[in-house]
């Protein structure tokens, strides 16, 4: 963050500012002048320019084969980010809701909460979070039936993206590494921009990887609608030759058979085998 960024925040502060980013939103194609004012309700043309000029290059771009003004890609960033809520609302606690399944640590009841700008799984007996993750309000919006699912889901849509290297924030390049932890062996992905993070167990590299969808599929279930509290393998993960190191395994375990892999420091799933165990 530098001037640049003061000079791109001190561009939107102002509210008509927000209500032409808003309507060139709205719109379906490309607005001419005369077009985006009226919507924006200004008469002042004169005025509207001014205001204008100053989105102009970095929020707003004036496409001249179309013949009118757009919204660039920052533009579009900024009123998706007012939509989600996390500039403008204060986000109603929802929950807690008892959650099917039962804690992988003790056995114990689970609920569902939403609270803070968080959605977790919490165990309410060993107190154990399952999974937690930071949302805007938008995140609750129709969802507040069932929270659990709703955590489940955006937990694997923003992992997901970490470990294929790209920032649910930012968009920046995300490298991964193993780490310890009291857990065992423990999958840290950070973007290398803007320093977000991701810290899940090493197994969970397996929750998407083709060998377990197909490990599952082969066994008549899907790992896609397996909740992420079900996923007991997820708690399994260990080091390679008992020492920390550069390499883990994680062994998915279904109707007596076993499929492992490995995963190198890079978080890369290096070699798959599949073994029956009884
Ligand atoms: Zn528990
Ligand atoms: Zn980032």
């Amino acid at each position: 963050m530098n001037e640049d960024a003061e000079a791109a925040f001190a561009a939107v502060a102002d509210e008509l500012r927000v209500r032409i980013l808003r309507e060139l939103w709205d719109a379906d194609d490309p607005l001419s002048f005369s077009e985006l004012r009226e919507r924006v309700g200004v008469r002042d043309s004169g005025r509207f320019n001014y205001h204008l000029g100053e989105l102009r290059g970095r929020f707003v771009e004036k496409d001249e084969d179309a013949g009118g003004y757009d919204l660039r890609f920052a533009g579009r960033k900024l009123v998706g980010g007012l939509y989600s809520g996390v500039y403008t609302e204060a986000a109603e606690p929802v929950g807690p809701q008892p959650v099917d399944g039962s804690c992988v640590t003790c056995g114990g009841d689970l609920e569902a909460v939403y609270e803070d700008e968080h959605g977790k799984v919490d165990c309410t007996d060993c107190e154990v979070t399952l999974i937690q993750t930071g949302v805007p309000p938008a995140f609750v919006d129709g969802r507040e039936d069932d929270l659990a699912a709703a955590v489940d889901g955006y937990v694997r849509t923003t992992s997901r993206s970490f470990l294929d290297g790209f920032c649910p924030t930012c968009s920046g390049p995300t490298a991964g590494r193993l780490e310890d932890s009291e857990y065992g062996p423990q999958a840290v992905v950070e973007c290398e921009r803007c320093g977000a993070s991701f810290y899940g167990l090493a197994a969970w590299v397996g929750v998407d990887h083709p060998a377990v969808v197909s490990f599952y599929d082969d066994h008549d279930r899907s790992v896609r609608d397996t909740e992420l509290w079900r996923l007991d393998w997820l708690a399994d993960a260990a080091w390679v030759d008992g020492a920390d190191g550069d390499r883990a395994t994680v062994t998915v375990e279904l109707d007596g058979e076993a499929l492992r892999l490995t995963v190198a420091d890079d978080l890369a799933a290096t070699a798959v085998e599949r073994t029956e165990t009884d």
